[in-house]
């Protein structure tokens, strides 16, 4: 089951070719297990594999890169909401999917992230101002060191805004393996982005006429006309995350550019990254097969397949050019490996 030398370019959005020196895809716990004894044995580091759409891989990989497969989909009527149990290696967007067919509400403003069930909470993924924490009820992992399954809580989980304890205290300690959500059957859309509300102002769509298959729909089409689908232009999405700023360093921002594209987040401000990047001049800018799309300056795209440092050269250059013309800092949303 344990491969050696493998290469990742087909397990990751960005098609960054790296090798790994060993490669595991597990569909079982017990291949999970199998796979950790031996990385313990020979003192691996570990690189949890989903659908690698959040990843940058900066060089070859010196452990055991191993893709959690694990099946399974259950849904369960609780009365006045619906339980989901999906195993880690189901696909996200296809989950949304199948729960909007079925007329439950609560996931729709998240189609078509790419991506599976496992990943889903690391980062609590969120778009058009839902996120996984508003329907998430608990979920199951497997410690690293110990093989055990621990269960964690909603409130176990700590997630932020793109953000959980997986990427703080408890990062590169556990393998999800499934993930339950409740979704109650009271539901009322969520649209209140501007790109959603056009939308249905521009199809004659009335609000209190909406189905979660329709929100499904519209989130769809927006992405489709905007995001760069990863098949064709190899992308790991959003390249940083919003940065949030202080009401003091709000204001001065927002003085000198009264154009800002802001919004209240907490006791600070939330910027939107892609419209700081636009404005700093990198918007389609293309270099030996690197470079920003030009639909969304916040997607970093790699059309030429090229390793991970020319990727992440360019990433620290545009960092610094939007420090150096707006003093915002910026942080990289995926994860590096093995690291810079
Ligand atoms: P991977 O890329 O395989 O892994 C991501 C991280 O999670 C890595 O650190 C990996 O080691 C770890 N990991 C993966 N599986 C497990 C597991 N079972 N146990 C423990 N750790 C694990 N994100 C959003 O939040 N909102 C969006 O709207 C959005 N849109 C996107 C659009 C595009 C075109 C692309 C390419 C990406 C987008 N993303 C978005 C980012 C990405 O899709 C999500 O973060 C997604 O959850 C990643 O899933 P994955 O299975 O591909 O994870
Ligand atoms: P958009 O709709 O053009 O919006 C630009 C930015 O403004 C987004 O980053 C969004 O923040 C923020 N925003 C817009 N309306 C808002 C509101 N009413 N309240 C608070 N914040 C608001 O963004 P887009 O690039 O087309 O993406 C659409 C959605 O998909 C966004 O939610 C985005 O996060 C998500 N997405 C995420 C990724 C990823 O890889 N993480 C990739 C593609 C798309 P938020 O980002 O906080 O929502």
């Amino acid at each position: 089951m344990i491969r050696s030398d493998i290469d990742l370019q087909p397990f990751n959005t960005m098609t960054i070719a790296a090798r790994a020196d060993y490669f595991a895809e597990a569909t079982s716990l017990e291949e999970l297990r199998v796979a950790l004894d031996f990385a313990r044995e020979k003192q691996l580091p570990i690189l949890p594999l989903g659908g690698g759409s959040n990843i940058v891989l900066t060089g070859d990989f010196p452990g055991l890169a191993l893709h959690v497969a694990l099946k399974g989909l259950k849904l369960e009527d609780l009365g006045n909401q619906t339980q989901i149990t999906a195993a880690a290696g189901e696909n996200w967007h296809q989950l949304v999917m199948h729960t909007v067919a079925e007329g439950l509400g609560g996931l729709e403003n998240l189609a078509l992230i790419p991506g599976n069930i496992g990943a889903s909470p690391i980062q609590n993924i969120g778009a058009y101002g839902v996120e996984l924490k508003d329907s998430f009820h608990s979920l199951t992992a497997m410690e690293i060191e110990s093989g055990a399954l621990v269960e964690f809580s909603a409130e176990e989980c700590r997630f932020g805004y793109r953000d959980s304890i997986f990427k703080q205290d408890a990062r590169d300690r556990y393998l999800i393996c499934e993930v339950r959500l409740r979704l109650p059957h009271q539901w009322a859309p969520q649209v209140s982005y501007p790109a959603l509300q056009q939308y249905f102002a521009a199809n004659s769509v009335a609000e209190d006429t909406l189905k979660p298959q329709d929100v499904a729909a519209a989130v769809i089409a927006i992405r489709n006309s905007k995001l760069p689908n990863p098949v064709q232009i190899p992308n790991a999405g959003s390249f940083f995350k919003n940065p949030v700023v202080d009401d003091a360093q709000y204001t001065q921002l927002r003085q000198q550019h009264p154009q800002l594209v802001a919004f209240a987040a907490g006791e600070g401000w939330k910027l939107a990254a892609g419209w700081l990047i636009d404005q700093a001049g990198w918007r389609g800018f293309e270099r030996e097969g690197v470079g920003v799309h030009s639909q969304q300056a916040l997607v970093l795209i790699n059309p030429g397949h090229c390793c991970g440092s020319k990727v992440v050269a360019l990433a620290m250059e545009i960092a610094a050019d939007v420090k150096a013309k707006f003093g915002v800092d910026l942080e990289p949303e995926p994860r590096f490996y093995p690291g810079v």
